[in-house]
């Protein structure tokens, strides 16, 4: 066969291929109009018939992805009270925050649409990007955000200015729990934040939260040192290779213990002190041991893209750098810097860890 060189077939090549070009930078361009107001596709069209398709398209996407939502939303929260319902003893009111990070503006006004108000995300940037978003501002007025994700120290006056922040479910170490209080003060909020200290039930090297014996200490330091704090409960991720079919998950069970522990040494009442745990994959197991707050991401939105290879590169480098850099401080024994150093490399640790998931 005669392969199609000749000069003729390129420049038909050539033309169709700038109509193409064409065509999508005007459905780009009207796409973002449609975002303030949808063309209406029943009106005699003075587009080309090409863009009614398109817009026929876009709204059939549209109509998908907002039913694929409402129908999780509506399977999660049956599944949550069916739970719910089992149980013989004690009442038990449990949260349901959907986490939307690396996900669309639009995915989350279709939650906030079929009624969903609590919302989580686990990087500060994107939740900063998000509060901001005009479609956000004006139509999730009533949205409540779970900061859900590692928080740096130097990034505590970012997460203080965060609008419609309802709790910072990571309060993880004293100095970070002061931090926060400063900026609080000097953010001058009208409300507590509530916060949910976040417990490294599983002891992994990589460790996020605070260890088990300290939970108490740090609890009470919440309770009687930081007044624009807020204690409301204890939070773990958990180590994410246990498996549903090997039973109970032990992670679980060190919360409830560790809830029991912070009760006797604080003086609390058992139903005062909330349980955040639980995800996708074992949120329904969670609710049965005693959460009382779930944070459901890729079973409500589908799974997540991977963060893409050139971003992971570079935050490697960037962490690897910063790293290297304490190192060096650290020989040079800036003693009085130790703390910080630790912190920095712990940090690093679980930025990397977070990004292998
Ligand atoms: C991403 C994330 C979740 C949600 O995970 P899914 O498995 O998608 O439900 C929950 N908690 C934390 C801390 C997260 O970072």
């Amino acid at each position: 066969m005669k392969k199609s060189g000749n000069g003729g077939d390129k420049n038909k090549f050539k033309e169709l291929k700038r109509r193409t070009q064409r065509e999508i930078r005007k459905a780009y361009w009207n796409y973002i109009d449609s975002i303030v107001s949808p063309p209406d596709l029943n009106k005699p069209q003075e587009k080309p018939n090409c863009m009614k398709r398109f817009w026929t398209f876009i709204k059939h996407k549209r109509m998908a992805s907002t039913s694929s939502i409402q129908t999780a939303l509506k399977t999660v929260n049956a599944n949550i009270q069916n739970q719910i319902s089992k149980k013989t003893e004690g009442a038990q009111n449990v949260r349901l925050v959907a986490v939307t990070k690396t996900k669309p503006v639009e995915d989350i006004i279709t939650a906030y649409e079929c009624g969903q108000r609590h919302f989580g995300e686990n990087y500060i940037i994107e939740l900063e990007e998000k509060t901001k978003h005009p479609r956000i501002q004006a139509i999730c007025r009533e949205i409540k955000w779970h900061f859900i994700g590692h928080v740096q120290t130097n990034k505590a006056k970012n997460l203080a200015a965060i609008p419609n922040l309802y709790m910072c479910e990571t309060v993880h170490s004293e100095k970070l729990a002061k931090k926060l209080n400063k900026e609080l003060e000097k953010a001058g909020k009208t409300e507590k934040l509530k916060v949910l200290v976040q417990v490294n039930t599983s002891r992994e090297e990589n460790k996020n939260g605070v260890s088990t014996s300290k939970v108490s200490d740090l609890v009470n330091l919440i309770r009687t040192k930081c007044t624009e704090l807020e204690f409301k409960g204890l939070m773990t991720i958990g180590s994410f290779d246990h498996s549903l079919a090997d039973g109970v998950n032990p992670d679980f069970v060190k919360l409830l213990k560790c809830r029991d522990d912070v009760c006797r040494r604080c003086n609390l009442k058992v139903e005062d002190i909330e349980l955040s745990m639980g995800m996708s994959h074992d949120y329904e197991h969670a609710v049965e041991l005693g959460s009382t707050n779930v944070r459901v991401g890729s079973t409500i939105f589908g799974a997540r893209d991977p963060p893409k290879q050139s971003q992971n590169q570079e935050v490697i480098q960037e962490k690897e750098e910063e790293s290297q850099q304490y190192q060096e401080n650290n020989d040079s024994q800036h003693i009085t810097k130790a703390t910080d150093q630790e912190e920095v490399l712990e940090n690093n640790t679980t930025r990397l860890r977070e990004l292998a998931i």
